[in-house]
Parts: structure tokens; C-alpha cells; sequence
């Protein structure tokens, strides 16, 4: 009998071999870090696979983030050899939600090829309607209504569910209206923001009733992993597709682990765990308690500090990695500069002993931490890959290039035809595309078609009308080409009519535009860049069958897929690094207001700095063998120079997993009154030595600069006693 198991299932533990085997009715997976809730979603993959219980195209499997999804891929393929490619539905949620809404866009009022908005087309949409619905532009930003309408989103409301009180406190007092309006210019746009992916999603299954069946059908199994990140507007969307059954049958599985919960920002609710028992009852709930990927001395650690935290649900976490390993390290550094050549330093040390950059990430949690460590890494010569960073995605030519792209794959995409009709410079200036956008509004139809309009009567100058013209023909052209190459009928007769791929017609597209020589004409030192930039943007545009795929990939992705394949160093935000795991973890930046937050804290108060909590929580749990933490003394913040105090999260470090050094440039005047040991040079207080932890030496020294009230220490010196909380006192010398 025992021959008779499958290879995947061999090796699991009991615990998660029963998940993976509960394969009728709901079942959730509460489990700390690293005890293997992907490992056993994607085993679970394959079983249904293997037992033949439903076919990859029946499965619909929600991972966090593109990336994932790959790596999930590529396992099952692995565990199976099924073939990973005929697994439609398994993404993130933008991408499912995209999906099923191409497929049923005209019941939502889109055509299937609509546009999906990044922030900054967002946020340009907002203005526009800002501006037509006289609302005060000072007070009311675009960039803080955007966001707003996102949360409503977040939260499942359409416009009509948003409470009046609620609209009251915004765009005088109109912020459902806007909200109302927002959704209606999106239609005629024919495009969709991030939030509609799901909440259009939600509409069309509830006014709909045949087209949710239909689902209900085909979706044997629903699993979904980093489940306590789920949004109320999620978790919405789930619940109706798992309705085929009744509650207590549905076959939902989700994973997650309410300690990791970061995204409360963004509109996730770890409530969705506990819901999740009530809607779905008799739900099956599986603990998993042991921890596969970190030595004892980071799961120590982890454990240590988030045990700071009052809302848990509690669980509790062993490793059998065996030995305790290596001890965390805390590194007290004196500025940015500082931590980057120390950090760079041993990403050498550890790469000459052979192990992979690969294997080795950087995890910061402010986006502006990673210049200087890139600034570094290029100095080095050093490989390095920015993952949801300042993207390739978002430069300003390659957004150039994607919306001429898009304008010829959506021609009713009217931010994109705003974004490059005076781009390179054709002498349309902005009263010309508001008079466009007035005869786009009152005709409702989108820019490119009021164009059309427009050209056909004596409204425009002869110049504009003549460019225009020009403008609208090249459009006309490169359509024309585009057509012939998606239409799989016509594939044979392609050659022979010599329809030309979509990435040369992209090549074409940017140097009939003008646009390349633009750059080739521009004398400013990133231009070379920019044009190697646009050359790696049609390159990689070689990997997707169709223009439409490629354009919907980059809307969607937020990471830089195309340098995968080389041995880097990964620089991430704690975020973003959610779920993967690493040998090396570096962290650094442990400061407080920089680590936890300050932001957070003053949005969320105390609820905020348990969010830090879980994201410290995060990063060190993505250590497999070493976590090496810094605290710099110095840092600069929107171009000033702040002292910086200690992260309190260190003090929460259990001191027996911990290691800290010094680098030793920094000045070591500071003494620290907790029962630390000082060797206390009386002769010249200057040349003291104090052995106490960096970090708490530093937060004395901050502590001092705040406090004030000198003092005498054996009579004849001039120190200053502070209190730096948590009922410890510290001194410091060297006010000379
Ligand atoms: P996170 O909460 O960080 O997302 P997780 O619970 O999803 O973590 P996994 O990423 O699935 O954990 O697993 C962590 C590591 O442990 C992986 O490298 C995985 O391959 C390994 N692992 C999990 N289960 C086992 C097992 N039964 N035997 C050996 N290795 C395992
Ligand atoms: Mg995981």
C-alpha cells in the first residue's frame, strides 16, 4: 500500500498532509511563517491534479503577487508533469479579475480590450475631473482623492453605497458624485482601475446570476494563499464564486497567518480570518507549528518580537533546521553611506565563500533606502536587481512608448492619445487638447473619435488640423498592421501579406512618431539611457504571443521579470517580499520613524505600530540562515540630516540571539545607565569606552539631544542624565 503514495505527498508532515488530503468542504490554514502553507497549497494543486478530481483549467488559485504564481507554475509542472501552461486561473487577483472581465467586458459597459490605469493615469483622470466639476483644486488634491475612491473600492462600495456622512467629509461634500462621475469618464475611456478588476468583477456576478453559474461550474477548487492580506472587496468575490455549494460543501482552501498581515494600509482586513470560520461553517482548521525554512536563533528572534503584539490569534512555532545557527547581528552604523559599503561588504565576503547573489536580498522599508545601496552596488560592480522599486515600467519613456502602444491596440484610450499627442512636440499645445476634450466630453465618445470629429470642421487652426491629420493617419497605419498580425485566421496568409510582428511594429511605431529621434536630439546625460531603456522595452516585448498580452502584462506586473535569470542580489521592500525566502537577509534602516513608521504610527496609532510589528516580523522570517540588521545614527530624510533614534523593535530582540558590533566610526561618547559596563576614563571623558549594544547607546544619544540639565559625575564632569523610557536612565558625555 505504501508504494501506492505519491512521490509529492512523501515527505510532508502529518499536519499538512492532511491538508493537503481534506480536499471536501472549506478549509483554512492558520499557520506561522515558513511552516509551508504555499508548499502545501501547491501539493494540494497537484493531488486534485493527480487524482484526476478536476483539470488545471477547473482550479482557480489566488497567489500574491505575479512572481508567485510563476514559481507556483513551475512547481506544480515539477510535481505532476502536468502542463502548467493550461492553468488559466491561477494569478493574483488583478489578473483573475482581468481576466473573467475581458471576458464579459460589454455586460459592464467595456469593450473586452480595455485599458487598465496605472496611479499616474489615475490620478490625471482625477484632475480632469476636478477641474470639470469646479471643485477647489487646492484643497482637494487628485493625488489624496484617487486613493480615497481606491479604499471605497477596498471596501466593495459602489458609489451608490458610499454613506452620505462619509461623502460629506469630501470634495465638498461631493465625494460620491466624484466617485460617480470617476467611474463614468473610466467608461467612455473604455478602462478600468485596479479596483474595478475585482468590484466590476462583484457587479457583473450579481446582476448576473447565469454568467456567476457558469463559474460556479467550472471552478472545482478555489485555493488562495496570504489570506489574511485579503480586502473586504476579496473577500466579497470569493464568497460569490464559492456560492455553487452550499457554505458548509464550497471547496475554498485559504492559507494565511494573521502575523503577516501588512497590507492594513492598503485596505486588508485580518478579520476575513475569522469571518471566514462564521460564513463558511464547519470549516476545517488545520494549525501548522513546525518551521521548515529558518535556523532557532531567527525564529527566536521573530518570535520574540512579535510576541509584543496584543491582537493575535496565537500560535506557536518550533524549527527542526537543528542547530540554533547563526545569531542575528545588529550593526550600528553612522549614516546611509555607511550601512550600504558595510552591507556591500559582506554580500563580497559571503559571495567569495561561494554562495549565489541569489540567495541574498536587501529588505528595505521606505522605497528611498535603496539609493544608496544601488549607488554602492554600481560603484562595486556588484549585481543587483530592484524588485518593486522605482520600475522600468514607470520611467517616463517607457509610459511614453506604452501608450502610443496602447492607443493602437485601444483606440478609445483617451489618457494615453492625451499622453503622447504633443509628445514628441508637434505644436499641439494644451488649449488645443482641452478643446479636444471638450468635444470628447459633450460628444461622449473617447479623444481619438472626438479628433476625428473635430477634424471635419473649421473649429481647429489649419496647422493643428494639418498635424492632427498626419497624427490620426500614422495611427490609422500602424492599426491597420497590428490587425493583421492578432487575427489567428489570417496567421498563414501573415507572411505572405507581410503583417509585421508586434515588436518590430512597436520599433516602427516609436521611430515614425518621432519619438526615438526626440531622445537622439536630446543633449541631457540620461538620454543614452533612455534610448537603451526603449530598446530593452521592445525586446522583451518578443516573449508574448500578441500586443494585447504584452500590454496586459505590464499592467499588471509589478516586479522586473526580465533579469530573473541572472545571479543578483535582490533590493525589495519588506512589502513586497511577502511569502519568499532567502539564506541572507539584510535590514536595514531599524530606526525609529523610518522602522516602525512614523506615518503608520500617526495614521493607525497603536493599531499602525502593531502593522510594523508584523512587517519586522516579515522581514526577519524570510531569513532561512542569517539576518543582519542595521541602525544607522544619522540619516537623511527629504534632503535633512536627522540623528536617528534606535528602532524600539530592537529592544524587543531577545539579547541571547544577538549579536552587535559597531563599525566604529562613529563616536563612542555615550554612555548608557541600564547596568552596562564602562570603562570610564576619567582622565579625558572623550576617550571613555562604553560596552554597551550600539543601538542602545545611540538612543541615549538621541535621548540627550532632547532632554536637557547638565550634571556632575564624580564631581568634576559635565555629563547629562536622560531618561530614555521603559524606566532606564542614560548619560552622556562629550558637551565640551
Ligand atoms: P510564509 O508564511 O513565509 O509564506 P509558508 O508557510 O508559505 O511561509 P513555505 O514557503 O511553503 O512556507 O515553506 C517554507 C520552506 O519550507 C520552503 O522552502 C519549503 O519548501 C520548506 N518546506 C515546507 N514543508 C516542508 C516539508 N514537509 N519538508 C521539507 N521542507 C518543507
Ligand atoms: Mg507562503
Amino acid at each position: 500500500k505504501r508504494s501506492q503514495v505519491p512521490d509529492y505527498l512523501e515527505g510532508l508532515n502529518a499536519e499538512q498532509r492532511d491538508a493537503v488530503e481534506s480536499l471536501d468542504g472549506p478549509l483554512l490554514v492558520l499557520a506561522g511563517a515558513g511552516t509551508g502553507k504555499t508548499r502545501v497549497l501547491t501539493t494540494r494543486i497537484a493531488h486534485i491534479l493527480n487524482t484526476k478530481r478536476a483539470w488545471p483549467s477547473e482550479i482557480l488559485s489566488v497567489t500574491f503577487t505575479n512572481k508567485a504564481a510563476r514559481e507556483m507554475k513551475e512547481r506544480i509542472g515539477r510535481l505532476v508533469g502536468a502542463d502548467v501552461e493550461s492553468m488559466p486561473w491561477l494569478g493574483t487577483f488583478h489578473f483573475i479579475g482581468a481576466r473573467i472581465l475581458r471576458r464579459h467586458a460589454p455586460l459592464v459597459d467595456l469593450k473586452s480590450d480595455f485599458t487598465i490605469l496605472g496611479t499616474d493615469d489615475q490620478i490625471r483622470l482625477m484632475k480632469q475631473l476636478i477641474d470639470a466639476e469646479n471643485i477647489d483644486e487646492k484643497r482637494w488634491q487628485a493625488k489624496h482623492l484617487a486613493p480615497l475612491i481606491d479604499s471605497w473600492k477596498n471596501r466593495g462600495l459602489f458609489p451608490k453605497d458610499v454613506s452620505p456622512a462619509e461623502s460629506a467629509g469630501f470634495a465638498n461634500g461631493r465625494g460620491a458624485a466624484l466617485y460617480a462621475a470617476y467611474q463614468a469618464r473610466l467608461k467612455v475611456l473604455n478602462a478600468a482601475d485596479f479596483g474595478d478588476l475585482l468590484l466590476e468583477n462583484i457587479r457583473l456576478f450579481r446582476e448576473y446570476p447565469d454568467v456567476l453559474a457558469d463559474y460556479h461550474n467550472r471552478f472545482k477548487y478555489i485555493l488562495v494563499d496570504e489570506y489574511q492580506d485579503t480586502s473586504v472587496a476579496q473577500y466579497l468575490w470569493l464568497r460569490l464564486l464559492a456560492q455553487g455549494k452550499p457554505a458548509s460543501a464550497a471547496n475554498l482552501c485559504v492559507v494565511g497567518d494573521d502575523d503577516q498581515s501588512i497590507y492594513g494600509w492598503r485596505g486588508a482586513e485580518v478579520d476575513n480570518i475569522l469571518r471566514f470560520e462564521k460564513d463558511f461553517p464547519g470549516a476545517k482548521v488545520i494549525k501548522l507549528e513546525r518551521n521548515y525554512r529558518s535556523t532557532g536563533n531567527i525564529l527566536k528572534a521573530a518570535s520574540s518580537i512579535i510576541a509584543f503584539n496584543e491582537g493575535r490569534l496565537g500560535k506557536t512555532l518550533y524549527t527542526d533546521v537543528g542547530e540554533k545557527g547563526e545569531p542575528l547581528s545588529v550593526t550600528s552604523v553612522w549614516d546611509s553611506e555607511e550601512e550600504a559599503r558595510t552591507v556591500g561588504d559582506e554580500i563580497e565576503n559571503y559571495q567569495r565563500a561561494g554562495e549565489a547573489l541569489n540567495s541574498m536580498a536587501i529588505l528595505v522599508r521606505a522605497a528611498h533606502q535603496m539609493r544608496s545601496f544601488e549607488e554602492r552596488f554600481i560603484t562595486m560592480g556588484l549585481n543587483y536587481r530592484v524588485i518593486g522599486g522605482p520600475k522600468f515600467y514607470e520611467r517616463k519613456e517607457i509610459r511614453d512608448a506604452i501608450a502610443y502602444l496602447r492607443v493602437v491596440s485601444n483606440p478609445s484610450d483617451g489618457l494615453s492619445f492625451e499622453r503622447i499627442v504633443n509628445v514628441p512636440k508637434r505644436g499641439l499645445g494644451d488649449s488645443t487638447v482641452q478643446m479636444l476634450y471638450n468635444a470628447s466630453r459633450s460628444a461622449e465618445v473617447s479623444l481619438l473619435a472626438a479628433t476625428r470629429m473635430l477634424l471635419e470642421t473649421e473649429e481647429l487652426k489649419p496647422k493643428q488640423r494639418t498635424t492632427l491629420r498626419e497624427l490620426i493617419g500614422q495611427f490609422d497605419h500602424w492599426s491597420a498592421q497590428l490587425q493583421r498580425e492578432e487575427m489567428p485566421e489570417e496567421k498563414e496568409l501573415r507572411t505572405i501579406r507581410s503583417g509585421i510582428p508586434h515588436w518590430e511594429l512597436a520599433a516602427q511605431i516609436l521611430d515614425e512618431s518621432g519619438y526615438t529621434a526626440m531622445w537622439q536630439a536630446d543633449k541631457s546625460p540620461d538620454s543614452p539611457g533612455r534610448l537603451e531603456n526603449l530598446k530593452e522595452l521592445v525586446r522583451s516585448m518578443e516573449e508574448f504571443d500578441t500586443l494585447g498580452s504584452f500590454l496586459e502584462h505590464i499592467s499588471l506586473v509589478m516586479d522586473r521579470d526580465t533579469l530573473e535569470a541572472e545571479d543578483a542580489v535582490s533590493i525589495m521592500t519588506l512589502h513586497s517580499a511577502k511569502g519568499l525566502e532567502f539564506d541572507t537577509v539584510f535590514l536595514p534602516g531599524w530606526e525609529e520613524g523610518l522602522f516602525p513608521s512614523q506615518r503608520t504610527m500617526d495614521e493607525s496609532g497603536r493599531a499602525g505600530l502593531e502593522e510594523e510589528r508584523r512587517l519586522a516580523y516579515v522581514g526577519i522570517t524570510r531569513a532561512r540562515k542569517r539576518a543582519r540588521l542595521s541602525v544607522a545614527q544619522n540619516r537623511r530624510i527629504n534632503g535633512l540630516w536627522q540623528s536617528a533614534i534606535p528602532s524600539r523593535f530592537l529592544d524587543e530582540l531577545p539579547a541571547d540571539a544577538v549579536e552587535v558590533t559597531d563599525t566604529g566610526s562613529s563616536y563612542g561618547g555615550y554612555g548608557y545607565g541600564g547596568g552596562a559596563s564602562s570603562r570610564f576614563n576619567k582622565a579625558d571623558p572623550f576617550e571613555s569606552v562604553y560596552e554597551t549594544p550600539g543601538w542602545q547607546r545611540a538612543r541615549a544619544q538621541q535621548a540627550s539631544r532632547k532632554s536637557a540639565g547638565p550634571m556632575t559625575i564624580d564631581g568634576d564632569l559635565v555629563a547629562r542624565s536622560v531618561d530614555i523610557g521603559n524606566d532606564k536612565s542614560a548619560f552622556t558625555f562629550g558637551e565640551r
